[in-house]
This record gives C-alpha cells, sequence and structure tokens, in this order.
C-alpha cells in the first residue's frame, strides 16, 4: 500500500518509528521556518512538520500544499516538544517529522470548509457529497451506521437467524405508500413495482421453512416529502416462525439494550421497556409515540368543561368532540405573549385555540385556587371549584401552568400531543442521554379514512387479529384490534411489527374489508394466498428502521445526515442529477411516451 499505518491512529506509543502515511491535507499553517500540516485519513488527524534545515526537498513541496491535496509523506515519529502538546487531538502528543513528501493529486478549493462543522447549504453539501462526508460528523455517523448494524448481524447470527436478500424488482408489495414502478423492456406495457417492504417475501420465506430470517434491507415508499422521510431508506426486517407476539418483542429488547450496552454505553435507558396498548398512549399522550422522558399526562377534562360558564365547551362537547389537556411544572407565570405564540403553534397543527390556567397559590382559608393570583385567557367564565377540579385532573399543583384544547378528537389529541413535545424539549425535561424505548401494543387492524371514505390497515393488510377478534372482521371492522406493535423511542416510532395471518380465507376477509374486488385479491395477492395452502406455520417479525435509529444515537436532526447518499427533502439528488430524463430511444424500447409536460429547459 501506498502507506504501512493509518496517521489517525498514531499514538505516543508510536514514537521512534519510520512511518509512511496517505491522506488529505486538512490544515496548513506556514510558520517561516517551519510548515504544519495536519494530515487527515479515515482515523483521524497527525501533525506533520516539514523543516527546511533536516529535509529541503519535502519543506520546498509542501510550500505548494493547499486544503485537501492528497499526499504520501514518510517521516519519523517524535514526541512534541514541550508546552506544544494538543490535548484536543487524539495524536496530539506527538507529530511527525517528514523528510519525505509526494503530491498523489492536487485538490480544487473545496466549496465548503472540510476542517469546521459550519452550517453549509443542504444543496451544495449534497452536490459535492463525496467532499461533505468528509467531515467528521458525517465520517463518524457512517462508522457508527456501520457498527450498528454489524452488531445487529452479529446478534441475530448468534439466534440462528439467516441473512436471505429478496428482490428488488417485484410486484407491489403495499404498507401504505405509493409505489416506485419500473417499466418492462420485454413485457411492454407492464411494470414492476419496487418493494415498499419486504413483507410478502418474508412471509413467503416462513412458509419455505427458513423459520428465522432478517435482512438489512431497502425499502421504497412514494411519499410526500416530510423532514425525516427518504423515497428509499434501510430497515432491519426479520420474521420467525412458531412465536407469540411476546417472543418477537423480548428478542426486540434485548437486541436493543444489547446494542446500547455494547456500543453506546453513555446512553441510558429502562429496561423491561414500559409497554402501553395503543388506547392508552391515545388516553394519556394523544399519540401513539409518545416521548416518556418526561411527565405531562393527559387527562380528559369533559366533566369539568361541562360545569364551567364557557359556551366553547359546551359547544364541542355537545358536538361530540372533546376536552383535553395536561399541566406544565413550574409555568404559572406566563405572560400573555407566551401563551399567543403557543396558541399559534397548535393553530397550525388544527387546534382552534389554547386555553391556559396558571395556579399561582391557594386561598388561605378556603385551601381551594387563589383566583386572584391565577392567570387564565377565560379567568370570568371559571369558579375556584372549576379550576380546583381541573387542577386534580391534570395533577397541576401551585406554579403549574394547565394548558387545554377543546376540539374534535383526533386533531384535538394531535395538536395536544405536539404541543407536549415542543414544550418537553423546550423545558429541557428530555435527557439526550435517555433513550426511552417502550412497547405499544394492541393497535386496531383498520381505521376510517374520513376523506376517502374507506378502511385502511393501521399498520399494514397482513396483521393477525388478536384472538376472538376475527368475527368482527367484516362485521365491524372498527372493533377488531390486532396483534401489532410499534416499538417507540424519545417521541419516535423505530420499529413496528406484527403476528402475521397465516390463514387463506381470514387473509382474503382483511383484503376486502380494504376494498379489494375478489378479482384484485386473486390478481395481486394469489403468491401469498396460495402459500398459506401449502403448510404456512404461524409466523410473526418486526422491523425497525436503522435510519432513524442512527439518527437518534448520533444526535443527528436528520435522517439524510446518517445516509451516505440522501435524496433532498425534495426527492432531488443534486450529485448526479437525478430524476433526469431519459434518451427518446429508451423511451421507445419501452413502449414509452412522455405527454402533458412542457419540455425542461432549465
Ligand atoms: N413490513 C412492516 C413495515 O415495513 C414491518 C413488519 O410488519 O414487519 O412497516
Amino acid at each position: 500500500m501506498l502507506k504501512n499505518i493509518s496517521c489517525g491512529t498514531l499514538r505516543s506509543s508510536d514514537v521512534g518509528k519510520s512511518v509512511t502515511l496517505a491522506g488529505w491535507v486538512h490544515r496548513r499553517r506556514d510558520h517561516g521556518n517551519l510548515i504544519f500540516i495536519d494530515l487527515r485519513d479515515r482515523e483521524g488527524l497527525v501533525q506533520v512538520v516539514f523543516n527546511p534545515e533536516m529535509h529541503a526537498k519535502a519543506h520546498e513541496i509542501a510550500q505548494q500544499l493547499r486544503n485537501e491535496w492528497v499526499i504520501q509523506v514518510s517521516g519519523e515519529v517524535a514526541p512534541r516538544p514541550d508546552g506544544t502538546v494538543n490535548t484536543e487531538m487524539k495524536s496530539g502528543e506527538i507529530e511527525v517529522y517528514a523528510s519525505e513528501l509526494i503530491v498523489l493529486n492536487p485538490a480544487l478549493t473545496p466549496p465548503f470548509y472540510v476542517n469546521e462543522d459550519s452550517a453549509v447549504d443542504e444543496n451544495v453539501r449534497l452536490k459535492y457529497r463525496y467532499v461533505d462526508l468528509r467531515r467528521e460528523s458525517m465520517r463518524d455517523a457512517l462508522i457508527t451506521r456501520h457498527k450498528v448494524v454489524k452488531y445487529i448481524r452479529d446478534f441475530l447470527d448468534e439466534r440462528n437467524f439467516l441473512e436471505i436478500e429478496t428482490p428488488i424488482l417485484i410486484k407491489s408489495t403495499p404498507e401504505g405508500a405509493r409505489d416506485h414502478i419500473v417499466p418492462s423492456r420485454l413485457y411492454p406495457g407492464k411494470f414492476y413495482a419496487l418493494p415498499q417492504s419486504p413483507q410478502q417475501l418474508k412471509q413467503l420465506l416462513m412458509v419455505a421453512g427458513f423459520e428465522r430470517y432478517f435482512q438489512i434491507a431497502r425499502c421504497f415508499r412514494d411519499e410526500d416529502s416530510r423532514a425525516d422521510r427518504q423515497p428509499e431508506f434501510t430497515q432491519l426486517d426479520l420474521e420467525m416462525s412458531f412465536v407469540t407476539q411476546e417472543d418477537v418483542l423480548l428478542l426486540t429488547e434485548d437486541l436493543f439494550t444489547g446494542l446500547l450496552e455494547s456500543l453506546f454505553s453513555d446512553k441510558a435507558f429502562v429496561k423491561p421497556f414500559p409497554r402501553l396498548t395503543y388506547e392508552q398512549s391515545m388516553k394519556d399522550y394523544g399519540t401513539d409515540k409518545p416521548d416518556l422522558r418526561f411527565g405531562m399526562k393527559m387527562a380528559d377534562l369533559g366533566e369539568t368543561a361541562k360545569k364551567t360558564e364557557f359556551n366553547v365547551f359546551h359547544n364541542v362537547l355537545k358536538n361530540g368532540g372533546i376536552v383535553k389537556g395536561f399541566s406544565v411544572p413550574g409555568c404559572g407565570e406566563f405572560t400573555r405573549g407566551q401563551i399567543d405564540e403557543l396558541t399559534d403553534f397548535v393553530k397550525e397543527r388544527g387546534a382552534t385555540g389554547l386555553i391556559a390556567i396558571g395556579i399561582n397559590g391557594l386561598d388561605d382559608n378556603s385551601g381551594l385556587i387563589d383566583m386572584d393570583k391565577m392567570r387564565s385567557n377565560i379567568a370570568r367564565f371559571l369558579t375556584p371549584e372549576n379550576v380546583n377540579e381541573f387542577s386534580v385532573s391534570t395533577g397541576a399543583t401551585e406554579g403549574d401552568l394547565i394548558l387545554i384544547i377543546a376540539g374534535e378528537s383526533k386533531s384535538t389529541n394531535s395538536a395536544l400531543a405536539a404541543l407536549r413535545h415542543e414544550l418537553g424539549s423546550r423545558l429541557g425535561l428530555a435527557d439526550p442521554e435517555m433513550m426511552h424505548f417502550a412497547f405499544i401494543t394492541d393497535f386496531p387492524l383498520f381505521e376510517w379514512d374520513t376523506e376517502s371514505g374507506c378502511w385502511n390497515a393501521s399498520h399494514h393488510a397482513f396483521c393477525m387479529p388478536r384472538d376472538g377478534y376475527e368475527d368482527y372482521i367484516l362485521k365491524d371492522p372498527a372493533k377488531v384490534i390486532a396483534q401489532s406493535y410499534d416499538l417507540i423511542c424519545n417521541g419516535l416510532e423505530m420499529a413496528s411489527g406484527s403476528i402475521r395471518i397465516h390463514d387463506r380465507k381470514l387473509q382474503e376477509d382483511v383484503f376486502a374489508v380494504l376494498g379489494y374486488t375478489r378479482d384484485e385479491i386473486g390478481e395481486r395477492f394469489a403468491q401469498l394466498l396460495d402459500a398459506f395452502e401449502y403448510g404456512a406455520p404461524p409466523h410473526g417479525g418486526i422491523a425497525p428502521g436503522i435510519d432513524r435509529l442512527i439518527m437518534v444515537l448520533t444526535g443527528k436532526d436528520s435522517i439524510r445526515d446518517v445516509i451516505a447518499f440522501p435524496k433532498t427533502q425534495s426527492q432531488l439528488d443534486p450529485l448526479f442529477d437525478a430524476p433526469s430524463v431519459v434518451e427518446e430511444s429508451q423511451l421507445k424500447e419501452l413502449h414509452l411516451e412522455v405527454v402533458g409536460i412542457e419540455p425542461d429547459d432549465s
């Protein structure tokens, strides 16, 4: 090799060694006589010194060096002189006296600094991703990603799982998003779909008798852009035969706690992972992915709301809505401006308003709320008894703030949940070193989509109903609870899974509720339904998202920062300039014609 040791690994134990290094010029300092280079390779940095009195030739070449040039240096490792040790640098106790320097390749001035973590426009970062990935935090994220995936592979291998690849060119395997489709040249007018997940394939592997499968699988979903979504992303996809829900949950818990203990010992977690049913989670937190690092549980305040003079409450309750709220510790002395700002926050999330009640003292005589000290934007509609009941229900005590939203159930819950998360982080209640995992179980199998007026699967179409609920599938879909579960952490969904249906009739019924005709069922799902008749074992599994997991573990804000070559939030690839137009001849071969759009002359 062009180097015999990695410059980033050099330490004081290497003093006296003759080394040949190769890497990038990270920084250059010309001190008149001496030239100092921080040389960088994947493992890190080392300082290289060029001294004209000792090695004139190398020093002369070093004068031309610029940041990001690729060089090869030979020399000797020496301790740094007293007073020049750099404690910020892992190799800061030593330096290399260069005797020879070869420029392997000069470089243009990079479009942004590699040697500092300054903010750079994301489009520019992605266009020059090969430069961006040289930056320390990006390099570290990808190294962490490798280690996590390796841990997962080893963990599952030890537990008898087989890693099996499944095809990318396939037929639709739906997870509730749009498919990416690929036209077939050999079969004009026909298309492959990229898998939204290997769901049906892993089930077929169970029918095939593999019993324990996993794959670090790429999934493709054509969804509208969201901050932490990518059109393609990576899951640890796993499936097991002859298991119950409990087996899958315990394996998942062991995998995640083992991972933290082995690779992230600075992270805290709670084991066993708390478990909440979907119903409980919605009731207490208004969401199925609550951040459990802090309290602020919600309470239904409908009964008390009825007793107030506030008409908005009465109207909402009359129309089948809810009044719900929670208490925020230590924020009783809020200002009008603060509440206006929070009101805007919840309005952007579908609420019509926000009610605030600050409890700032008790009346010495009655022991009830001191109404003179109380602050509220609906103060004149409230009696001390009302406020007392609100505080008992939400657990608010002196100095706390009760926040209440009234409205239609779904939007009220989601606005309250967003508000709770926001306040948790603003008030510093969410410990960044804590990974508060929990399982949410017992999701409904179906959810009614008011917009399209049909039933959707809450998870996907393949989840097994809980025992005793099978009969409701056709009769009363809303009632059916599935053997499905999510793993959540710090307010994010980290994994989703279920015990699967392995019976043809049951699966056909579920498809029927989801609106597929018998013909469509046969056309789209024959592969799975037929397989169920050739000896399908009971099976189930789960699929943790790798990108999001690494994002949380590395403290990044975006999954794009833990994917080597992601798309922008608008699904563009500025590096390859994709998507792009293709040759007319390619379209012809595929029997395709692009119609209805102006030619792109940008
Ligand atoms: N296929 C599911 C998903 O991608 C996960 C699972 O049920 O295992 O969400």
